[in-house]
């Protein structure tokens, strides 16, 4: 983020966000003219995705030096993971339970039901990340058997040491290229927030939201309230960072996963950010954050136990002990096969309902607004990416210890 440019990098962004709102409350369906903008940001982000996750996966694992070191730091990253995942589905279990936002709504007339079978059971999910064709998983983008393949190459580089220098060196300048096109592509961010997000105020009136207003905002508060208490306190115990001083160096990030509802299209974003206003080494950030961008979703996991209860409730079904611990288990399991694109987490509520044996029809309810608990659910999602990041990387030694602050969010 280059300190000559007059207005910094989050003012920009915040304008770019008041303005489309603005737009769209003003303009209403009209201002959907602007869409091709915020298309042209997304085609832009996505097109180094898959490049960019392969070769810092890959050099990531590769630059931990030997299997001990890589072994402490994998295990530290699920550990993180999987804790705050479970501290999300259970924020979201006493919200639902709380604020019950599905009791006295009205399910009959709900749309159409989305396919079922896009979903399979969790076996399949798990097969399915082991490619069979790596080069294929690269053409097709299947982020899941990407991260597989470049974790297995990262491992082996790392096994076979000096000989496999050059393929290191390759990917590592491979990665470079990345960072370089990123940082290019970061200055459009304004405008494609814009164009992103103007569209969608205009196009969904109140009239829409307003009977599945409580849905939304028991989601968006305790999305907020896990990534203001849980991160603030994961920064704060284990990084011995000012949560004020994280919040804002993450925001630029936060807020174009809010634009764009996609963990994986603002991982570049994320990677920026944690590395340039929180301080962590690449060799930390390249590892944790692809992984995290398709693997760590709090917010993911804890809308589809929100989702959950809100669909018994709406259909007067009492959920049992057993079957609340499932729906941990699966909104768990679930959010980690959730891919970091628009609305996947809308798909894996197909399956944590068929595992709780509840009706399907509330999905079709719930589609109509799950856009804007997809902001609020991958900008959690990404959050606690970057704390984790920021946080194994202290543990580690490499997160700079005597970052500037004044660096933070310019
Ligand atoms: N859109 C979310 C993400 O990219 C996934 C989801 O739909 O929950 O992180």
């Amino acid at each position: 983020m280059a300190k000559t440019e007059k207005i910094g990098l989050l003012p920009q962004i915040l304008i770019a966000f008041v303005a489309a709102i603005l737009a769209g409350v003003i303009f209403g369906p009209d201002i959907k003219i602007v869409q091709p903008l915020g298309d042209l940001f997304l085609r832009l982000i996505q097109f180094i995705i898959v490049p960019l996750v392969a070769s810092s996966l890959i050099v990531g694992v590769a630059s931990t030096g030997n299997m001990k070191t890589l072994g402490r730091i994998g295990g530290k990253t699920i550990g993180y993971y999987l804790g705050t995942t479970l501290v999300a589905v259970t924020i979201g279990l006493f919200a639902g339970l709380l604020f019950s936002p599905g009791t006295g709504v009205d399910i009959s007339n709900a749309g159409e039901i989305p396919e079922a079978t896009e979903t399979g059971s969790i076996t399949d999910i798990l097969l399915n990340i082991i490619p069979t064709n790596p080069l294929a998983s690269l053409s097709s983008g299947n982020i899941l058997q990407i991260i597989f393949f470049s974790l297995f190459l990262g491992v082996g580089i790392t096994m076979v040491g000096k000989k496999a220098d050059p393929v290191y060196h390759f990917f590592d300048g491979l990665a470079e290229v990345m960072y370089k096109i990123t940082w290019v592509i970061m200055k459009l961010i304004p405008i494609g927030i814009f164009g992103l997000l103007a569209p969608i105020i205009g196009e969904y009136g109140l009239s829409v939201l307003l009977p599945l207003i409580k849905l939304i905002s028991v989601v968006a508060i305790a999305c907020i309230v896990h990534a203001l208490v849980t991160y603030s306190v994961a920064v704060k115990t284990l990084g011995k960072m000012n949560p004020i001083q994280f919040f804002k160096g993450i925001a630029p990030a936060s807020l174009v996963a809010f634009s764009t509802q996609s963990s994986s299209g603002t991982l570049p974003v994320t990677i920026k950010c944690t590395e340039d206003n929180l301080g962590v080494s690449k060799k930390i950030s390249s590892f944790i954050l692809p992984l995290g961008a398709t693997i760590n979703m709090d917010g993911t996991s804890l809308y589809l136990s929100v989702a959950t209860l809100f669909t018994a409730q709406a259909f007067g079904v009492e959920l049992s002990i057993g079957q609340m611990l499932m729906v941990v288990l699966i909104a768990t399991l679930g959010s980690i096969g959730t891919a970091g694109v628009p609305g996947a987490g809308l798909v894996m509520l197909v399956l944590v309902l068929t595992a709780v044996n509840l009706p399907l029809e509330a999905i079709a309810l719930i589609a109509g607004v799950d856009r804007f608990m997809d902001m609020f659910r991958t900008a959690t999602n990404i959050t606690g990416d970057a704390a984790g990041a920021f946080i194994i990387g202290k543990s580690e030694n490499e997160a700079d210890q005597d970052f500037d602050s004044r660096t933070a969010a310019s």
